[in-house]
């Protein structure tokens, strides 16, 4: 396989409007970054394309199912790499198709969940491609499953509610803070780390407990995972502590009380004998 680290010096074929048969987009859920965590549906379509367009969070050890003489794009936000903004990103997609190539669109865990699928395949929409959507598994899945939280554990949660941390342009975390105060609740906070303790004090001012459970869930599914916990109130000094960094996952609810049993659990270790 071949890498492109800069897509802004990828070649679209010219005269992309003289094809008569476009190629296809299959948008591709990477899951949480541990290859065994892809499904089937997703090896399949990233074994049979030739050309692939990806995201930075999609991990290597993912990668390697492509097929040997595919073409990777590397498309993805970070900051200190040559990106693509969005419109650009979607702008390569329509020439590429209407040029006649058929293509992958991989992305981290589930691209329509905080991945920005849904803008990607409504454009597709608009300019008459056609598309596939192939579910991957989302980060909050891939944490509860590899660290040991129980999302909607019954005794504890009847809601689980994913969020995201992100700043919006004013600089302002925009987020329904009564809706996520509301008890007997899970709440899953995407791209908080850089927002965490601007998070964690409008859900106190908002009525959240400060002894709430609390957890962060860094590198989810891949060797690097950890799993810091404590309560909301602590968290921002954790987190600082800890030096968590992204990708990480804010869970907070009174599920991650169970973390610690369940992690003993999956790690093997027998209970304490009373
Ligand atoms: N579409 C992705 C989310 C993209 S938003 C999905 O469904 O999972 C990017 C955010 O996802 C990161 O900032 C982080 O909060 C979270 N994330 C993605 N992969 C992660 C991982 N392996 N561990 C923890 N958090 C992760």
């Amino acid at each position: 396989m071949s890498f492109v680290e800069d897509a802004r010096w990828f070649a679209v074929p010219p005269n992309p409007q003289t094809c008569d048969t476009p190629g296809r987009v299959t948008l591709v859920g990477a899951g949480p970054g541990d290859p065994e965590l892809l499904t089937l549906r997703a090896v399949k379509a990233l074994g049979r394309a030739r050309l692939v367009l990806y995201d930075h969070l999609v991990s290597k050890a993912v990668l390697r199912h492509a097929a040997d003489d595919a073409e990777l794009i590397y498309v993805g936000k970070q900051a200190a790499r040559h990106t693509l903004p969005q419109e650009s990103i979607i702008d390569l997609m329509i020439r590429l198709a209407q040029s006649g190539r058929s293509l992958v669109r991989l992305k981290g865990g589930d691209g329509f969940i905080f991945g920005r699928g849904g803008e990607e395949v409504q454009a597709l929409a608009e300019a008459g491609i056609a598309f596939d959507v192939v579910p991957g598994i989302t980060a909050a899945q891939g944490a509860g499953a590899c660290a040991g939280i129980p999302l909607t554990h019954r005794d504890h949660a009847a809601t689980l509610v994913f969020a995201s941390g992100h700043l919006r342009g004013d600089n302002e975390v925009a987020l329904d803070w009564e809706a996520l105060v509301r008890p007997r609740q899970t709440v899953v906070i995407y791209m908080g780390v850089g927002t965490l303790a601007v998070i964690c004090e409008q859900l106190a001012r908002h009525g959240l407990a400060a002894d709430t459970p609390a957890a962060l869930v860094e590198q989810a599914s891949l060797p690097g995972q950890r799993c810091i916990t404590g309560t909301l109130a602590e968290l921002p000094a954790l987190a600082r502590q800890h030096g968590v960094r992204p990708p990480a996952l804010i869970v907070i609810g009174e599920v991650v009380a169970l973390q610690p049993q369940l992690m003993r659990g999956m790690q093997g270790a027998q209970p304490a004998l009373a």
